[in-house]
């Protein structure tokens, strides 16, 4: 059942077009993740989706009613924003069950709900705290428990863990993981980091200056991005691109400073491309079917269980990505390698994937 029906959405600002005819279908109880780079327009989205901002033309609808022109009090959404916006003289409990205080909802449900959120959270401890003798994961959570007493049908959160440390980061990325698979509410949570998004959701929505570039599940987009913009943006580290030119023959695309590459299907020769490979699909390794291109290595950055070398094939500057030790060094001469099937073309001309 979907929950919600995004139909060719648009938002202008004065003389800005921010959205352009968005079409996005969420399944109830999904975990969708919004990204892009700064100014892609996810924030407008999600705002247009909580009724915080008009939209300018389009429908979205929540359970099979469109909410076009409903206040967000009447969507049935809650929101967690990235600044937790949280009361800064009311105590945990008071900034939790506001909403419901609001409402007047008699006083037993307003502690029940409030009881429950709190142990959900880890914040039964904390009930009588002000924000400020928080720390910045507890104020996180207590923004969390706002929304959660409130038993929305949609969550929207909006960059919720960029105020956090690293490592806060990745642990509440899966404490809000569990909690979504607990509560199997519809979330849709904004992001700019492809990391973030892979782990969480089931479902990426890739925009670039307003517009949807690609949706689908994390390993769709990574597998098979639809253009060279997505297949830069999901993985970490970023695929590396190098200009190639397909053979007279139609069979082979001749690489600068390597062997010719043998394609398993006829293009246009002379067509422009663009070879995208993967920095954990190239090795030091032979492979059976593949590339291999005569390499130098330029730097070896190491974390202790990834080895991050640079290397110039001809004019071109490669990420490799390598679990463990490669045993290469800087300076040294290297072959690398790739597997047919890892190697994805672009065309140069429209960034489309060439399949
Ligand atoms: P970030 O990751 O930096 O938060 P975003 O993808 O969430 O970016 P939005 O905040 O949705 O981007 O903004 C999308 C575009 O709309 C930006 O170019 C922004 O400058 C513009 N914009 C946002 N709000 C307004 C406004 N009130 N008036 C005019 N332009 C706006």
């Amino acid at each position: 059942m979907l929950q919600i029906e995004i139909d060719r959405l648009n938002k202008h600002y004065a003389g800005f077009h921010a959205l352009k005819d968005i079409d996005i279908a969420i399944r109830q109880g999904s975990f969708v993740a919004l990204v892009g780079p700064s100014g892609c327009g996810k924030s407008t989205l999600l705002r247009t989706l909580a009724g915080l901002e008009k939209t300018s033309s389009g429908d979205i609808r929540i359970a099979g009613q469109s909410v076009i022109g409903k206040p967000p009090r009447e969507r049935d959404v809650a929101m967690v924003f990235q600044s937790y916006a949280l009361y800064p003289h009311m105590d945990v409990e008071h900034n939790m069950n506001y909403s419901m205080r609001l409402k007047r909802r008699p006083k037993p449900e307003i502690a029940e709900r409030t009881r429950a959120a709190a142990e959900t959270l880890g914040l039964s401890g904390l009930l009588d705290r002000l924000p400020k003798a928080l720390s910045g994961g507890q104020r996180q959570r207590v923004a969390m428990g706002r929304a959660i007493v409130r038993n929305p049908k949609v969550f929207l959160f909006d960059e919720p863990l960029s105020n956090l440390d690293a490592a806060l980061r990745v642990h509440m990325r899966s404490e809000i993981r569990k909690l979504h698979e607990r509560l199997q509410a519809t979330s849709v949570y904004v992001t700019h980091d492809q990391v973030e998004a892979m782990t969480m959701a089931d479902h990426i929505v890739v925009m670039r200056a307003g517009v949807v570039e690609q949706q689908g599940s994390p390993l769709d987009l990574y597998d098979k991005p639809a253009n060279k913009f997505v297949a830069g943006f999901i993985g970490s580290p970023a695929m590396n691109f190098i200009p190639v030119v397909v053979g007279p023959d139609g069979h082979t695309l001749a690489i600068d400073g390597s062997d010719a590459l043998v394609l398993d299907r006829k293009l246009v020769p002379g067509t422009r491309l663009w070879a995208g490979l993967r920095p954990e699909h190239l090795s030091f390794a032979p492979v059976s079917d593949g590339l291999t291109m005569e390499a130098v290595v330029e730097s070896v950055e190491s974390t202790g269980s990834m080895t991050f070398v640079t290397a110039s094939v001809g004019s071109q500057h490669l990420v490799v990505a390598h679990g463990g030790r490669p045993g290469v060094e800087k300076g040294a001469a290297a072959s690398l390698h790739i597997s047919l099937k890892n190697v994805h073309l672009f065309d140069r001309e429209t960034e489309l994937a060439v399949s």
